[in-house]
């Protein structure tokens, strides 16, 4: 197995540490962390930079890569202390491109162009979270109109954006009940609350409430009814873009602690010069070394054309927790300073809990893997 990137990944990896050592400074991402807003102008320049659009279909002028490039990409970002959020519009324009019309994309680009998230996804509600299938936002038809009624719950960027991907159930049909639809956020009956939480204060969280809210045909995202099996497409790339986040974060976390344990002095010496501290490192990088071989391993399997089905859950699942016990581990050696808001180390330790919750919960990959490796076995 060769593991080295190749000389193009290289040379697009370099390019990221060029354009985060001049564009996304650490003291940038403190202030946007603490407004509790994106960070806006960053995205925008990796527009600019050719960065926003990676991974993007041709048609839209975005630039493709395999799997495993975006996913390397991504983890440079974040071991660079950049933002959660960066290369995630490609789910949506992947979706957009397979189902959506001219129409629709279009106003995803115009989102996208200004640094801002292409859609929100609003699936969840307050009684469905892991259970989809459980959403009580209706839609019928009336006077030639489509009237969606309902309420979501955490759904990131509402306020921020110009549309939602809106899961909604036609009650009066057992089959194929479930359509999706692109719900302009301005649309009369639409009302946005914010939600406050522990971490992503760059990706802020919302309610969103449906009172008789009128679409029509033109709004729906693919086929009427086919709401489940387009949202499969990109369930698994999104688990394994998850895992390669959270690496980059835990990767960022290791670097400062072990340079941090390299220059603090206690006792007369450094504290890296102490086996506690050296036993923590060395365990923060071997699952760091873990978290790579599953994430590079998932997405060659994706490249290569292997269902990535049962991986990309596992690697979701391990990466979400290693990568927390990382992050812990490297606050515990900055002590009282990892603590503070004047430490990146902070940010990513609230960041990261998300990762064991949002795009399935750890629970839920391990009822998706479960079923699927047991199957995979047989009698
Ligand atoms: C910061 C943040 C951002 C989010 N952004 C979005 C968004 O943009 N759009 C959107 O639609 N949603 C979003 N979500 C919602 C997210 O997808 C849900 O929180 C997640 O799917 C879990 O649902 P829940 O919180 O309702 O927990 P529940 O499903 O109620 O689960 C509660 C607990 O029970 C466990 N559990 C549930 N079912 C099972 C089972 N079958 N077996 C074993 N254990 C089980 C869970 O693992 C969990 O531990 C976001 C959530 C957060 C926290």
């Amino acid at each position: 197995m060769d593991f080295r990137p190749t000389e193009e990944q290289e040379l697009l990896l370099e390019s990221v540490r060029e354009f985060m050592a001049q564009e996304c400074s650490d003291e940038y991402m403190r202030r946007c962390d603490e407004e509790g807003r994106p960070p806006y102008e960053l995205f925008k320049k990796m527009v600019d930079a050719g960065f926003g659009l990676l991974g993007c279909p041709e048609s839209v002028g975005g630039t493709p890569v395999d799997t495993l490039t975006l996913m390397l990409v991504k983890e440079e970002f974040l071991r660079l202390g950049g933002p959660m959020q960066c290369l995630t519009n490609i789910f949506h324009l992947d979706m957009m491109e397979a189902y959506g019309t001219a129409e629709q994309m279009e106003a995803c680009m115009k989102e996208i162009r200004d640094g801002r998230m292409a859609f929100c996804s609003g699936f969840s509600e307050p009684q469905a979270g892991s259970d989809s299938h459980a959403i009580l936002t209706s839609y019928e038809r009336r006077g030639g109109k489509i009237v969606i009624n309902g309420h979501k719950t955490f759904i990131s960027s509402a306020a921020l954006t110009s549309h939602m991907s809106c899961l909604a159930r036609d009650f009066s049909r057992e089959d194929e009940a479930f359509t999706m639809f692109f719900v302009p956020m301005d649309a009369p009956g639409v009302t946005i609350k914010p939600l406050h939480k522990l971490g992503w204060h760059m990706n802020p969280t919302y309610e969103v409430y449906l009172e008789n809210v009128e679409v029509e045909d033109k709004d729906i995202i693919g086929t009427e009814g086919g709401a489940f099996k387009q949202l499969m497409k990109n369930y698994e790339v999104e688990r394994l873009m998850m895992a390669a986040t959270i690496l980059g974060m835990a990767e960022c976390a290791y670097e400062d602690s072990a340079r941090y344990a390299n220059q603090r002095v206690q006792f007369g010496k450094p504290i890296g010069s102490k086996q506690l501290i050296q036993e923590k490192i060395v365990r923060m990088k071997i699952k760091i070394m873990n978290m790579k071989n599953l994430v590079y391993q998932c997405a060659w399997e994706k490249d290569n054309g292997i269902s990535i089905r049962n991986s990309s859950a596992l690697c979701k699942l391990y990466c979400a927790q290693a990568g927390n016990e990382v992050i812990d581990d490297a606050l515990q050696i900055m002590g009282g300073l990892g603590y503070t808001d004047d430490c990146r180390i902070s940010r990513l330790w609230r960041d990261a809990r998300n990762y064991r919750i949002g795009g399935g919960t750890d629970e839920i990959m391990i009822h998706i893997a479960g079923r699927g490796l047991l199957k995979e076995i047989g009698v």
